[in-house]
This record gives C-alpha cells, sequence and structure tokens, in this order.
C-alpha cells in the first residue's frame, strides 16, 4: 500500500485507465442521526481502488460527517460501511484495522505544535505502528520531499506558513502508509496564495494512484483531477457524474442552485 507510481494514472476523466476493479469502500443504505436530527439518509455510494471523487454541496449538507463516518470518527446507526472488505461495526480490532487503511487531513492541520515537523510525522509511526525510529524518519523525510518541504523538518509548526502546515499534515498522513484519503476542506483555511500549492500536493497524490474522497468547493481541481463529484444537500446523495457532466449539464434544480451560487 505504499505511496506507487501508477504510470497510467493521468489525471482528468478523459483517461480513467486508473480506476480498478477493487473496490475500495462500499456504503449500503447508511443512515445517521445526532440525537433526533437526521443528518444522512440512504447513503449509497462505491469507491473502487483508485477512484478520486469531489464531495461537494451546500454548508451543513453533511459532507464531513459522512466522509467522519468512513473512519469511525462517527457511528452511523443503519446500513452498512465496508473498507477494504472490512465492516464497519463496534469491533474496535475491524476499527483498527480500517483506520490503518485510511488518512485524513482536516481543515485545520491539527499538528502538535510543541514537536517538530519530523516530529511530527514520525510520532504515530513510531508509538502507534513500532516502526523503527530510523526508518520513520527516513518514511517522514520520503514524503516531506514528496509535499516539497524537507528543509523544514527541524521547525516548529508555528514557523510555518498555513500552506505549508497543511502539506506536513498530508505528509504526516502518508507516513502511516493509507490505501485511502480523506479530504475535508483542506484548503478553506488558507490564504488563496497558499492553496494553489496545497492542490497542486493533492494532484500529485491523485497521479500517483491514491484513493481519494475530498470534500472541497475547489470546483478547478474536481474538474482536473476528480472521476466522479458527488453532489450532497440535507443528508442525501442528489446528483452525482463526472465532472464535465456535472457541472456543464447538472440535472436537479437544487445541484443547478449550487453551482450558480459558487461557480
Ligand atoms: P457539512 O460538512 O456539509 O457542512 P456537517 O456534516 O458538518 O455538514 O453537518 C451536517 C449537519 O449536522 C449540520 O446541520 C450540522 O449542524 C449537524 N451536526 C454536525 N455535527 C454535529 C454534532 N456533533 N452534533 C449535532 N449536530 C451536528
Ligand atoms: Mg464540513
Amino acid at each position: 500500500s505504499e505511496l506507487s507510481t501508477n504510470p497510467t494514472g493521468a489525471a482528468g476523466t478523459a483517461d480513467p485507465t486508473h480506476l480498478t476493479d477493487q473496490v475500495a469502500i462500499q456504503i449500503t443504505n447508511m443512515n445517521k442521526w445526532y440525537g433526533a436530527f437526521h443528518v444522512l439518509r440512504d447513503i449509497n455510494l462505491t469507491v473502487r481502488e483508485g477512484e478520486r471523487i469531489v464531495i461537494a454541496g451546500p454548508s451543513g449538507s453533511g459532507k464531513s460527517t459522512l466522509i467522519r463516518c468512513i473512519n469511525r470518527l462517527e457511528e452511523h446507526q443503519s446500513g452498512q460501511i465496508v473498507v477494504d472488505g472490512i465492516e464497519l461495526t463496534s469491533d474496535l480490532k475491524n476499527i483498527d484495522k480500517i483506520r490503518r487503511e485510511v488518512g485524513m487531513v482536516f481543515q485545520h492541520f491539527n499538528l502538535f505544535p510543541h514537536l517538530t515537523i519530523l516530529e511530527n510525522c514520525t510520532l504515530a509511526p513510531i508509538w502507534v505502528r513500532k516502526v523503527p525510529r530510523r526508518e520513520a524518519e527516513e518514511t517522514a523525510m520520503h514524503f516531506l520531499e514528496k509535499v516539497k518541504i524537507p528543509e523544514q523538518a527541524n521547525k516548529y509548526p508555528g514557523q510555518l506558513s498555513g500552506g505549508q502546515q497543511q502539506r506536513v499534515a498530508i505528509a504526516r498522513s502518508l507516513c502511516m502508509k493509507p490505501r485511502i484519503m480523506l479530504f475535508d476542506e483542506p484548503t478553506s483555511a488558507l490564504d488563496p496564495e497558499m492553496i494553489k500549492e496545497v492542490l497542486d500536493t493533492m494532484i500529485e497524490l491523485a497521479h500517483d494512484g491514491m484513493t481519494m474522497l475530498c470534500v472541497t468547493h475547489e470546483m478547478g481541481f474536481a474538474r482536473q483531477v476528480a472521476d466522479r463529484v458527488i453532489f450532497m444537500d440535507q443528508g442525501q446523495i442528489v446528483e452525482q457524474n463526472e465532472p464535465e457532466e456535472f457541472f456543464n449539464n447538472p440535472q436537479s434544480e437544487r445541484t443547478k442552485l449550487f453551482l450558480s451560487q459558487i461557480l
């Protein structure tokens, strides 16, 4: 599950050859409530290995809740979520196995401020995965090079720009060698001039063949990278399509309204 180079993994809908027949995530008739509030309604979603999905939709539509259910940061109440063949239940062993496969990057980078960049990247591999320190540091440097900030390894998060910190957060996640990456509005807390460097990192990850679910309002990114755009509203998947169709020929009124507001 090493972040591998996939020669056929060119981005864009014109070339879907990076898709495999393997199912990475299968969500079936899934529902979730927060107390009495029905936040996710009958979600059905199949994600293939290598597939890149952008999740869009108005604020409060359930996008964060949906991706947080995939690594059990939130619990669903009915239906099924299967990740890499493992069903997500209250069984802690399964939850642990799935969390090993799934990396997550948040809007706020959540780096440990009192640890260096390198230490942020090696902490979990060393203490959770029991990787020898030397090996963990080599892996960390590999991914810090990948996100183009190896020279920052010995600095502290507070000494880095927001864009650099977010790239560290991505590198830190990759150090756990996930097969699937979840992004929850990774650029929405960043100043405009830093958005591109983070999106470029994500584009490169896509080219490497990573299975990705990205909640983002960056529709340029969606057009360039996504195999499929999923539109959510009021806890439901209202519409999904490849980017060209999604943007040029939206089907539902809610999608049209949303696109008219953001484009
Ligand atoms: P989005 O990411 O699309 O903005 P969220 O998944 O964060 O939407 O939230 C969906 C809905 O669930 C919103 O109405 C939000 O207020 C509500 N919600 C989110 N988290 C909680 C929570 N922990 N408890 C109760 N309601 C929540
Ligand atoms: Mg959200």
